[in-house]
């Protein structure tokens, strides 16, 4: 019988953030594949775990894979981490689970940390729509055309982004996309963790120096609508009067209660919340 291909998830910093299935998994399994074996040692040492390691990085990942399948084929049990948070996410991992697909391998995800997730869900920005596009590109013209073609987007954006290009990013997303609500969390779970919230032009400012912009950064941006700046005369604005315009312009009323939520920058739970209260008053 093949072996299983088990993804688990390790922390992004603070070394207690991993299940116990992750702890229980990794001290089973027949061989552990990881971005960078001494790095992955240093978290086995800190829970005891002894068992065989490899290197499976983006440089070795297509070899390794074949190699790992092979393994697989045989009976044995891979687990595959990475440096940080969850496998495949902006790391290796995708390469294998879609051969061992392919090659009937049972692939079990084992679920943990992932500094989108954290970033987001401590961002205050809405978590009910979003789009992560892993790293933009490092080219500032490849990186504007990228943002351009997120421009319109009704999602709240996420990017992973690294010090040295923070300001740059921060500075070309102000230019494309115009003022928004923006976050940047940085050493998620570490010791010097902190949550910078505030518009991109405030987020400009407070990164412009190398010294405020150190370690590892999740930026976080609005869409298009900006609460905050159109709170005065949005949020007071009839949901129900937009429904109605939606549903009239052909919009099913599912669609159009988004539409409205998404224009007032509510989320569609409290969208839904003042419709039935406008309706009941009226
Ligand atoms: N697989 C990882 C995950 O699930 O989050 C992501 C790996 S990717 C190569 C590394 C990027 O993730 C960093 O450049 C940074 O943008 C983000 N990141 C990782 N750890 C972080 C942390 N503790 N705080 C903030 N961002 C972090």
């Amino acid at each position: 019988m093949a072996g299983t291909l088990y993804l688990i998830a390790t922390p992004i910093g603070n070394l207690e953030d991993i299940t116990h299935r992750a702890v229980r998994l990794l001290g089973q399994v027949d061989v552990i594949a990881c971005e960078d074996t001494r790095h992955t040692k240093k978290l086995l040492n800190h829970y005891g775990i002894n068992t065989r390691t490899i290197s499976y990085h983006e440089h070795n990942e297509r070899e390794r894979s074949r190699e790992l399948i092979e393994r697989l084929k045989s009976g044995a049990d891979v687990a595959v981490v990475s440096d940080a948070g969850t496998p495949g996410i902006s790391d290796p991992g995708f390469r294998l689970a879609r051969i061992a697909i392919d090659c009937d391998v049972q692939v079990v995800p084992v679920p943990g940390a992932s500094a989108l997730i954290s970033a987001l869900v401590a961002s205050g920005l809405p978590t009910d729509e979003f789009f992560f596009g892993g790293f933009l590109p490092a080219r500032s013209g490849a990186r504007r055309a990228r943002l351009a073609e997120l421009r319109s987007l009704p999602a709240t954006l996420i990017f992973y982004e690294g010090p040295h290009r923070i300001a740059a990013t921060l500075k070309d997303a102000l230019e494309i996309l115009g003022e928004r609500q923006a976050v940047v969390a940085r050493e998620l779970t570490k010791m010097h963790e902190e949550i910078a919230r505030g518009s991109l032009s405030e987020l400009t400012s407070r990164f412009s120096s190398p010294e405020s912009a150190r370690g590892e950064m999740v930026l976080i941006i609005d869409r298009t609508v900006m609460p905050n700046e159109n709170a005065g005369n949005q949020s007071d604005a009839s949901v129900s009067a937009l429904v109605k315009e939606f549903e009239a312009n052909g919009l099913d009323h599912r669609a159009a209660l988004k539409k409205a939520a998404r224009e007032l920058g509510l989320s569609r739970d409290e969208a839904y919340r003042r419709l039935v209260s406008e309706r009941r008053d009226s």
